[in-house]
């Protein structure tokens, strides 16, 4: 069976004090053994401070983002074996603001996917359609393009020790999650995606459901057969929701 997962995405936000409130409550509601597993993903500046809060508990924390480059003259780049002195076990890859906002391209994200492994990181690949791509009637196509850049330089063994998010464009950060139904179909296409190169591998992947998950609804999409959990935004920033959604996961 897999296990369920939950990271928190806390993006640009936060400080010192916020921050040490936040990861307090997250330690004292989810640092129990065997319930879902729980990631925060902090901006960079505030990765010790995680390690010095979360160490020796089972919560994790990882990064948004992680350089290509194993090392060198990249100004303002930081490489999977920094995050990992500092503790990461996680990096997200291809997150939508990363490849609409700063123009990261498939290719990019396979490069990220793999130096994030090189380093002994799990990545959590994201992968998701614009509005605009789901009323085309290309979610499959997108998605699929996403997933198989990745699938095609990294190999399918290399899923075996990373997570898959889907993350549609059009419910980040919007207050419209996906429905239960849409999350499951997509999901489904993409363990069916990975199950054509690998069966086995595939039935033991996480692929994660993001985009407004919140404690209202969180429990109806991890139900689903394929939702192995959430990739959390705007509710990772709050203390009691984000704790709801770690324990609907645990509950699904
Ligand atoms: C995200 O940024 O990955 C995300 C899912 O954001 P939100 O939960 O705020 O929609």
């Amino acid at each position: 069976m897999r296990r369920k997962l939950v990271a928190g995405n806390w993006k640009m936000h936060g400080s010192l004090a916020a921050n040490q409130r936040l990861l307090e409550a997250v330690r004292e509601a989810c640092g129990e053994p065997g319930g879902a597993e729980c990631v925060v993903c902090v901006p960079f500046p505030y990765l010790a401070q995680a390690a010095s809060v979360l160490g020796g508990t089972p919560v994790a924390w990882g990064g948004q983002n992680v350089s290509e480059h194993d090392s060198g003259a990249y100004t303002g780049e930081v490489s999977g074996a920094m995050l990992r002195d500092f503790g990461c076990r996680y990096a997200i890859v291809g997150h939508s603001e990363r490849r609409s906002l700063y123009g990261e391209r498939d290719s990019q994200v396979a490069a990220k996917f793999q130096a994030a492994q090189r380093a002994g990181l799990t990545p959590i690949l994201c992968v998701g359609e614009t509005l605009e791509e789901r009323n085309q009637g290309a979610t499959e196509e997108v998605v699929g393009r996403q997933l198989d850049a990745v699938l095609n330089n990294a190999g399918v063994q290399a899923f075996a020790a990373a997570v898959l998010a889907y993350e549609p464009v059009w419910a980040i950060g919007t207050g419209h999650n996906a429905t239960p139904a849409q999350a499951q179909t997509v999901h489904e296409i993409l363990r069916a995606r990975v199950a054509k190169r690998d069966e086995a591998l595939a039935g033991s992947l996480s692929i994660l459901y993001g985009g407004s998950v919140k404690p209202a609804n969180a429990a109806e999409l991890f139900a689903m057969p394929d939702v192995d959990g959430g990739l959390i935004g705007g509710a990772s920033l709050v203390a009691e929701d984000f704790i709801a959604i770690c324990s609907a996961a645990a509950n699904a």
